[in-house]
């Protein structure tokens, strides 16, 4: 993804991994691969391979104000044990050196922002030192939704009391609350949290209890961060296509629909969490229905 210009504000990603995923059937369990076809045309080779896999990201986004920086999202993480998904387990990605090219140290990061607290939304929270789960951004504040939070660590607790294995695979424990204890969590309600002017953190559940999006405007430019709102461009062929993954799958569709119905046909970039490249784009209406329209650079 190029550099895109917001205003007085720059978003950059930092790329963990990408490429093929997994079949649609995985993700979207009700979607049969015919129903694809009449939209070949936009969704080959960029976002379904020849295969029918996904082609899906996994990346952070740096949002760059000129008085803050704003990591979204955080990705898997190196060395975190996911014994039960073979591709995440002890990752050994060059992630801080991709956030070095674009000039940030990890003290350089203020803000740490996590739209739901999923395994691949939290993992370079934290990163492994002398044995120990320490916070990765030494001076950033972690902003979590408490309602969010209030829920996995009651999901935690009781896995713990019955002996059973952790929610998230584990990333509760290793990811976020290393953050808490270091006393670097911000939690904050369901009605909002105003970074800063422009900076808008929103409460959007359904995909998780505490599922938020991140609304940047500058300088009459807009851009929303939605987590996992959108796992993939198939989901706008039909709006009600909720993950497999979704908590609330009803709910997570009427919050899919809104976003839609505020961005269609507008000027206002969606950046997903897990759209591969070039990531940054728009929803636009057309013959077919709904469609991704991305910048090809
Ligand atoms: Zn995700």
């Amino acid at each position: 993804m190029k550099t895109q210009l917001l205003g007085q504000m720059r978003i950059d990603r930092v790329v963990e991994s990408e490429g093929p995923f997994a079949a649609v059937d995985f993700l979207l369990p009700q979607v049969r691969p015919e129903q694809l076809e009449p939209h070949h045309d936009w969704l080959r080779p960029r976002f379904l391979d020849e295969r029918d896999q996904l082609v899906m990201g996994f990346h952070s986004f740096v949002l760059r104000t000129p008085r803050h920086n704003i990591l979204i999202d955080t990705c898997v993480g190196n060395d975190k044990e996911r014994p039960q998904r073979a591709s995440w387990h002890r990752q050994q990605h060059r992630y801080i050196e991709s956030l070095a090219r674009l000039g940030l140290a990890p003290e350089q990061i203020d803000y740490v922002c996590c739209t739901h607290l999923h395994a691949d939304h939290v993992g370079w929270n934290t990163c492994l030192r002398e044995g120990q789960w320490q916070p990765t951004f030494p001076k950033a504040r972690y902003v979590f939704s408490k309602r969010e939070y209030s829920h996995w660590e009651a999901e935690h607790r009781l896995a713990l009391a019955q002996g059973r294995d952790a929610p998230n695979h584990g990333s509760f424990a290793d990811s976020v609350l290393p953050v808490v204890d270091a006393g670097q969590a911000l939690m904050v309600d369901d009605d909002g949290h105003d970074f800063e002017a422009g900076v808008r953190l929103e409460s959007a559940a359904g995909h998780t209890p505490g599922s938020c999006v991140l609304h940047a405007r500058s300088g009459g430019a807009h851009a929303v961060f939605t987590g996992d709102i959108f796992h993939t461009p198939v989901q706008l062929i039909d709006l009600s296509w909720s993950s497999r993954f979704c908590h609330d799958a009803t709910k997570a569709a009427q919050v899919r629909r809104e976003l839609a119905a505020q961005l269609t046909d507008t000027s206002s970039l969606l950046m997903a969490a897990h759209f591969p490249s070039p990531v940054a784009g728009r929803i636009v209406s057309g013959a077919q229905g709904l469609r991704w329209q991305c910048d090809p650079h």
